[in-house]
């Protein structure tokens, strides 16, 4: 089955065309300035699509050379959050696309950008089935103590308050692979998961199920991010409102202006490292919040799992950054955790372990594919309902 796996934003929209069978790559692309004009008068810069519509157009016409006779049998979207009412993927229809729609004020910067991109689809393929897979999704299992907020509970039955947790799709996926490199089945597998890229997060997996993940209402909360502050006090929100900030100007500085970016002044765990390994302090204390924060999670979450059998990282940090790896594992050393050097050093693109026979819980580095579990995810929702009674 080919399926074009769309993941759609406000002004851009990534794309991949996927044979699910073969687990191949046709095509691949990104599509930016959506709706942005020039950038600004007689800037020389070519002038990026009028909408998502548009956008449409030129992913088509790049495909088009890549699949040859081949057709398109199915749209994947990477849809960002499906509040409480989606767990699974689902295939898009009139009303499921109105309720990814009325979840616009959970993720205002999301949601709506997923919707133009489902409804440009609708317009250009009408018969073409289409599937949402959403980041939220994989978290609808966790426990009521782990998605409360300990706020008046008006503002949960009002307002929806509540942890959600992001990244799910890669969670899930990592979990998967994870539980068959160490040959368990999935169901049985605790772990704890850290995927660590621009954004980050880290989910703690009990029977294969998430039971508890770093990012809550939005994907700001948790751990310390590209430009993301992840967590702090709210009370300084407070204090910054009374001094004069606009919601505006908090949701850029707590979103935009902080994490490594705050800390260190460079959003790029590359640079970040190599900054400190040349000798910048900053950078180094970038580096020791980051591994502090999150190697507390990881304790934390061993404990929400009743022991992991598993540590994983994925994402483009976890994935590459051999040095972020030993300073967050050098600070668990009372969890028993030993990685071996060589193989933490090691660059490869499959599943492997980094610890040596004595840790006490293994780690790992699995390669993360939102893309491939998009696609997968979206054959198995068109292949069910056309065999459903
Ligand atoms: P992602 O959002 O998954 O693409 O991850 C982006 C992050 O991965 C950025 O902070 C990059 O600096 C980081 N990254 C990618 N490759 C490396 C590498 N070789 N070493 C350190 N960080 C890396």
């Amino acid at each position: 089955m080919l399926v074009l796996v769309i993941n759609s934003g406000s002004s851009s929209l990534k794309f991949q065309v996927r044979d699910v069978e073969a687990g191949s790559v046709l095509a691949e692309g990104l599509v930016e300035k959506i709706g942005m004009g020039t950038g600004g008068e007689g800037d020389g810069q070519p002038e990026g699509p009028r909408d998502h519509a548009e956008a449409l157009e030129q992913v088509d016409a790049e495909i088009h050379a890549a699949l040859g006779d081949r057709v398109l049998d199915a749209v994947g979207h990477r849809v960002v959050h499906g509040g409480e009412r989606f767990g699974e993927p689902v295939l898009i229809d009139n009303e499921i696309t109105r309720a990814i729609e009325r979840l616009n004020p959970l993720a205002p910067l999301h949601n709506p950008a997923n919707v133009l991109g489902i409804r440009a689809i609708a317009k250009k393929w009408p018969d073409m089935p289409q599937v949402a897979v959403f980041d939220t999704a994989f978290h609808r299992t966790l426990p009521e103590h782990a998605w409360r907020y300990a706020v008046p509970d008006e503002l949960y039955t009002n307002h929806g308050i509540r942890r959600y947790g992001f990244h799910g799709t890669s969670h899930e996926y990592v979990a998967h692979r994870a539980a068959a490199l160490l040959d368990v089945p999935v169901d049985e597998f605790d772990a704890v998961i850290a995927h660590l890229g621009n954004g980050a997060s880290v989910t703690a997996i009990r029977g294969g199920q998430s039971v508890d993940t770093s990012m809550g209402f939005t994907p700001l909360e948790g751990l310390v991010m590209g430009t993301r502050s992840g967590d702090l006090d709210p009370s300084i929100l407070v204090f910054l409102g009374r001094a004069g900030w606009s919601p505006e100007d908090l949701d850029s500085m707590l979103n935009r202006q902080s994490g490594l970016k705050g800390l260190a002044g460079n959003n790029d765990m590359r640079s970040v490292v190599e900054a400190a390994e040349a000798g910048d302090a900053r950078a180094a204390m970038a580096l020791a919040v980051a591994s502090y924060r999150l190697a507390k999670y990881i304790g934390g979450y061993h404990v929400a799992v009743g022991g992991a059998k598993a540590l994983v990282f994925t994402a483009g940090i976890g994935e590459n950054s051999h040095q972020f790896r030993t300073l967050v594992a050098d600070r668990l050393g009372a969890l028993g955790v030993q990685l071996d050097a060589g193989l933490n050093r090691e660059r490869s693109k499959e599943p492997r372990v980094i610890s040596t026979p004595s840790s006490a819980i293994p780690v790992l580095v699995v390669p993360t594919d939102e893309e491939r579990a998009i696609a997968e995810a979206t054959a198995a929702a068109v292949t069910h309902s056309s065999v459903a009674p």
